[in-house]
C-alpha cells in the first residue's frame, strides 16, 4: 500500500467514525481557549476542565488576568499538573496580550509563538481549533498514532512527525485531522496497552501487524 493509500484509508475511517471531532477543552472564546490548551499541558483536559469555570470567572479577559496576577492565578490552577510555571506563563501571557496586542489573541501561529507558555503545538491547536487553520498540533498522542499506523515513517521529533502529516492529509481535513488522532491516541490506541480489540483500523496498522508477525505460534 502506499502512503497515499494509508492516509486516505486511515482519513476515511475516522470521517466515518469520528466526524465531529473537537477539543474536549471548555472555552467559549479564543482567549479561554488559549488559557486552556497552555495548562493542558502534560495535564488531562478532565483536570483543566475542573479548574477553569472560576478562573474564567474570576479573569475573563487579558486585562484582568495581569492585574489579578501570578499568585492569585495559581491559587486557581493548584490541582493541574506543573501550577508554579502555569501559572508564570499564564501571568506573562495575559501581560503580552493586554499590553502589545490589546487584550486579543493574535491569529498566526509565528505572533502566537511569541506569548509566554506557546511553542508551537499550543500555536498550532489555537490556530486550527480557534481560526480554522490548516495545521497539524502534534502532541504525544498525535505523535504516537501516527507513527504506529504508519502515516509517519521514523519520525525524531514532533516537527518531524507536523511536516509528514502536513505533507500527506489534505488542508480541509488537517484541523480535524488532530482530534481524530488525539481521541483515538486517548481513548484507543493507549500507549502501554492498546485497545487493538476495539479498534477498527488493525487491517491498516503497522505496529499491529508487527505484533503479529512477532507473536510466538501456538
Ligand atoms: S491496531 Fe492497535 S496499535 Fe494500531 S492503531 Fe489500533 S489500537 Fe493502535
Amino acid at each position: 500500500m502506499t502512503k497515499k493509500e494509508r492516509f486516505a484509508k486511515v482519513l476515511d475511517f475516522f470521517a466515518s467514525s469520528m466526524p465531529a471531532a473537537q477539543t474536549e477543552l471548555k472555552y467559549s472564546n479564543v482567549f479561554e481557549l488559549i488559557v486552556a490548551v497552555v495548562l493542558s499541558a502534560q495535564c488531562t483536559d478532565k483536570r483543566v476542565n475542573m479548574v477553569t469555570p472560576e478562573l474564567f470567572r474570576l479573569m475573563p479577559t487579558a486585562e484582568k488576568m495581569y492585574a489579578a496576577g501570578q499568585d492569585r492565578i495559581l491559587e486557581l490552577i493548584k490541582s493541574v499538573s506543573y501550577p508554579n510555571s502555569k501559572a508564570r506563563y499564564l501571568a506573562g501571557l495575559a501581560k503580552m496580550l493586554a499590553e502589545n496586542y490589546g487584550g486579543n489573541v493574535p491569529e498566526s501561529t509565528d505572533e502566537l509563538e511569541k506569548l509566554p507558555g506557546v511553542g508551537r503545538k499550543t500555536a498550532n491547536v489555537v490556530a486550527s481549533v480557534y481560526y480554522g487553520a490548516p495545521k497539524i498540533a502534534v502532541d504525544t498522542h498525535v505523535f504516537r498514532v501516527s507513527a504506529r499506523l504508519g502515516l509517519t515513517t521514523e519520525a525524531k521529533n514532533p516537527l518531524q512527525a507536523e511536516q509528514q502529516l502536513q505533507a500527506g492529509i489534505p488542508e480541509k481535513l488537517r484541523a480535524v485531522s488532530h482530534h481524530w488522532l488525539i481521541l483515538h491516541g486517548r481513548y484507543v490506541c493507549l500507549a502501554r496497552k492498546p485497545k487493538c480489540a476495539e479498534c477498527g483500523l488493525t487491517g491498516l496498522c503497522k505496529h499491529y501487524a508487527a505484533q503479529l508477525k512477532n507473536k510466538p505460534a501456538e
